[in-house]
């Protein structure tokens, strides 16, 4: 039984994005695809601020028609207090399961001034990988400055786009 909107024809394949952003601040971990990050700040934020997770979750979500990460995981309820990230991606995979759906692919592009993440994409992309159930050539990661503008440019916040394809499991 499709999890999706019953209203919503059980197509083919299905595209998501997803938006996510995070203010940074002292005293706070940066964690970034479920990588720990040595940085001056991290996210200010109710789970533990995984933006590239969060954007991903929400990209599975929204492919599948359901609510978004917002309101699947309300940030006022104690449960995602500090909660480790991949806890929603899972759910987002579990539901895309049952739905019938397997990724085809992923992109992702992470928009921060610093640290670089370039050394650490290979562990990002094999995480989002095993999360996602696919194959690390499936994912893809990218990650820009903004070029010292704006709250991105200057160090206080972070944000990450992502865009997904999924493929209906019989087609
Ligand atoms: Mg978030």
């Amino acid at each position: 039984m499709s999890e999706h909107d019953p209203d919503t024809p059980a197509v083919s394949q299905r595209v998501g994005h997803g938006f996510d952003l995070h203010r940074l601040e002292p005293g706070h971990d940066l964690i970034v695809g479920g990588v720990k990050l040595k940085h001056d700040r991290g996210c200010d934020a109710h789970s533990d601020g995984d933006v590239l997770y969060h954007a991903v979750t929400d990209a599975v979500l929204g492919a599948l028609g359901l609510d978004d990460i917002g309101q699947m995981f309300p940030d006022n309820d104690p449960r995602w207090q500090g909660a480790d990230s991949a806890v929603f991606l899972r759910e987002a995979f579990m539901r895309m399961s049952a739905a019938g759906y397997a990724v085809g692919n992923l992109d992702c592009t992470v928009v921060l001034e610093r640290p670089r993440l370039g050394p650490f994409k290979p562990e990002m992309k094999a995480n989002l990988a095993e999360l996602l159930g696919c194959d690390v050539a499936q994912v893809n990661l990218k990650a820009k400055t903004h070029e010292g503008v704006d709250a991105l440019g200057e160090n206080r916040a972070i944000a990450c786009h992502a865009v997904v394809l999924l493929i209906k499991n019989d087609s």
